[in-house]
């Protein structure tokens, strides 16, 4: 096939050779003309992107600037040296450069007289407008480009790549050769039916748009085709695996019989919401296909997933199948233990806990109950999934909190009995792109609706100085016979240092609230002393608890309605959300206060306001996946998702549901990649995706 080239090593193309194959393989896994490719440039420069130095103003967004190196210095300064350097623009206008870092290289990339763009957000500091740490890209030659008029790429570098002279010139050289020798030959990899259904520039035309592009439109359309074609191979890695999943055979449960009616008619003391019921219709219809279930119930903290799970225990054992309840603490899989005995006790039934720190005895007679078909429910925690324990007929593992498993963890429980059923519950809502691809193999129920008569959670960020005032309230909200937390950051759960500043506010607050009972979590603490003191917690025992992030997961309390949460400035976004579901359980005003130190960080600034704006757990994640980005929204690289080289999640959430679209369609009409006009796809597909199933398989 004539694209054979792209697989070929980027070393023979003209302007490469040896050593620089081997810089840009290792800096920037660029090996084949296929990698060379879609080796994007990271901006561009024409004359509508660059703002003259004469105009700068103040902005928290980056812009570009181009000019000519007039002046460099090292500046002597009252703590450290810094690295300025004056860049003059237009007629005369100039700014200043500055670096704080790296000074012992710096000033050797720029010569006076130098043209060169730099790119950062501006600031002003005297008279001078000023970048700090900007981008910068050297425009030897180039500004002869810009002047006629043309768009130019600039490319991702590094110093190894300047070293071997692979720069943005040199690079786009080697590019312009390949297409020339190349270009015609370039294969459309998709079909036409999803080329013309999405309205997608041709392949080969956005590949050199992306390159060469002869005009900012021209440039969009080529980003927004290249995008869709990376979503797209993530889509139908996703699409085949769903695919794969309807084929698996699951039990076969029949209708919901009299344990689940009288478990939500008679049992439970409230409703279910309608979110509720809907989740649990999902779960009901899925189980009753005869292929095995793979759901998502995503949930906000405090929108009562466990009762949707209890009652999808209930309909398994109504098919006569027991059920597995999976939580990642033991203070939670007890709570849920204390919960589901009350609720299941009235209907004859005895639930077993299999947690590592239950005696032997106790784990022996858990294991048997399980083992002989005794206990139709089991909760734990991993332990429930350990070698030796064995169900006699396990229709349902439920766990609970999914994102703090591991992908093993998920996967040993899949392999207990008949392939069970699998119900995964998450209290962080992300956004629906994020879901379409972090999630895209699952079916997904979402709760987005909370149980009648709670009201949100006041929020308010307090500093030091207010500590008083803040302390004045916890007594008022004692004196009314409420309860608090007082949370305590703990990174590691092996660091010294925060866990001091949990026992030391302990002692403080144990004073200054003398009256009233203080309690204290965390953990390094044995788990029976942890158990026994949320115990007392829950039973009104005491009426301040302090605790590092130990309680973070489920716990539920309704009693209490007021959390403090001591150097919020330390916690992600997600996390505080998290803290503060903790509290807001029951119709009485809660109150969350985020105590933060005066030396906040911009994104730390950004997390505590998104906090006091809003209580709504998707526009929370929403608003963490804008400060944090998607790489780093809790793991998408663990996820075994290949890295996005163009498209964003944020912003193509449409992409995503065009390439969901166009995968899904695409593996319904040809499942097996045979047709010709296929084949391309395939080809692709089985070299770079298909090997990824395995470590992006979820739950098996
Ligand atoms: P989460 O979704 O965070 O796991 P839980 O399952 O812990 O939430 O439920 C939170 C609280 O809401 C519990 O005290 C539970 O009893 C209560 N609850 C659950 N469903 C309802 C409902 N439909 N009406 C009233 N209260 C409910
Ligand atoms: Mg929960």
């Amino acid at each position: 096939m004539s694209d054979d080239f792209l697989q070929e090593s980027v070393r023979y193309l003209k302007g490469v050779g040896e050593r620089r194959a081997e810089v840009w393989d290792d800096q920037f896994g660029v090996r084949t003309v296929r990698d060379l490719l879609h080796f994007y440039p990271r901006r561009y420069l024409d004359r509508s992107t660059i703002t003259p130095v004469g105009q700068l103003r103040e902005s928290s967004d980056p812009v570009t600037v181009v000019g000519t190196v007039r002046a460099k210095d090292i500046v002597p300064g009252k703590r450290s040296k810094r690295f300025e350097l004056i860049l003059e623009g237009e007629r005369g206008a100039k700014m200043k450069c500055t670096w704080f870092q790296g000074i012992w290289f710096i000033p050797k990339v720029f010569e006076v007289g130098e043209r060169v763009a730099f790119h950062g957000k501006v600031q002003k500091y005297g008279r001078w407008f000023s970048m700090t740490h900007p981008d910068y890209d050297k425009l030897e030659g180039e500004s002869a480009l810009l002047d006629t008029g043309r768009i130019v790429a600039l490319y991702p570098g590094s110093e190894a790549m300047d070293k071997v002279g692979l720069n943005s010139r040199s690079i786009r050289r080697v590019v312009y050769n390949l297409f020339k020798e190349h270009g015609l030959k370039l294969e459309e990899p998709l079909p036409d039916w999803m080329t013309d259904r999405f309205e997608l520039m041709e392949g080969r035309v956005a590949l050199r748009a992306i390159h060469f592009p002869k005009s900012q439109s021209e440039l969009s359309r080529a980003r927004t085709r290249l995008k869709f074609e990376e979503l797209f191979y993530i889509q139908l890695l996703l699409a085949d695996m769903r695919q794969s999943r309807s084929e698996i055979a699951g039990p076969m449960f029949d209708e919901p019989g009299d344990y689940t009616r009288q478990f939500v008619r008679e049992v439970l003391p409230f409703e279910l919401t309608g979110a509720q019921k809907r989740a649990l219709k999902d779960v009901i219809a899925d189980t009753q296909t005869g292929t095995q279930m793979n759901r998502l119930v995503q949930g906000d903290v405090g929108s009562g997933k466990t009762v949707v799970a209890v009652a999808a225990m209930m309909h398994a054992l109504d098919s006569g199948y027991q059920s597995a309840f999976m939580a990642p603490t033991e203070i939670l899989a007890e709570q849920h233990y204390t919960n589901l005995r009350k609720y299941l006790n009235p209907l004859g039934i005895e639930p077993r806990l299999l947690i590592g720190s239950q005696s032997k005895s106790e784990r022996e007679e858990a294991l048997r109950a399980v083992r002989s078909a005794d206990a139709p429910v089991a909760v734990g925690t991993h332990a429930l999934i350990q070698e030796e324990v064995q169900f006699d007929r396990l229709g349902l593992a439920i766990v609970d909190e999914q994102h703090r498993f591991g992908v093993a963890q998920r996967a040993t429980i899949f392999d207990k009995g008949d392939r069970p059923h699998m119900l995964l519950m998450t209290a962080t809502p992300i956004p629906r792109s994020l879901a379409m691809t972090l999630y895209g193999d699952l079916d997904v129920s979402i709760m987005d609706e909370m149980p009648a008569g709670r009201k949100p959670v006041k929020t308010v960020l307090r500093a030091e100085k207010r500590r008083g005032e803040v302390y004045a309230f916890v007594q008022d909200q004692l004196e009314k016979g409420q309860q608090a937390y007082v949370v305590y950051p703990l990174v590691e759960e092996s660091e010294k240092v925060d866990l001091k500043d949990a026992v030391s506010g302990y002692e403080k607050l144990q004073k200054q609230f003398s009256n009233h009972t203080v309690g204290l979590v965390h953990g390094q603490m044995k788990s029976d002393e942890k158990d026994a003191t949320m115990r007392r917690f829950k039973n009104g025992e005491i009426d301040l608890l302090v605790s590092t992030t130990v309680i973070e997961v489920g716990v539920d309390v309704a009693n209490a309605t007021l959390m403090i949460i001591e150097h919020a400035e330390r916690f992600g976004l997600s996390q505080l959300h998290q803290l503060r579901g903790r509290v807001g359980r029951s119709d009485i005003q809660s109150y969350c206060i985020l105590m933060a130190g005066y030396k906040r960080s911009a994104e730390a600034k950004e997390r505590l306001q998104a906090m006091v704006d809003t209580n709504d757990g998707f526009e929370i994640s929403e608003r963490d996946l804008q400060i944090r980005g998607a790489g780093d929204f809790f793991g998408t690289r663990q996820s075994g998702l290949p890295d996005l080289k163009i498209a964003d999640i944020t912003e193509d959430e449409d992409l995503i549901e065009e390439a969901r679209e166009g995968a899904q369609e695409l593996v319904e009409r040809d499942p097996e990649l045979d047709a010709p006009e296929h084949s391309r796809i395939r080809d692709r597909y089985d070299a770079e995706y298909r090997p990824r199933q395995d470590s992006f398989a979820r739950v098996g």
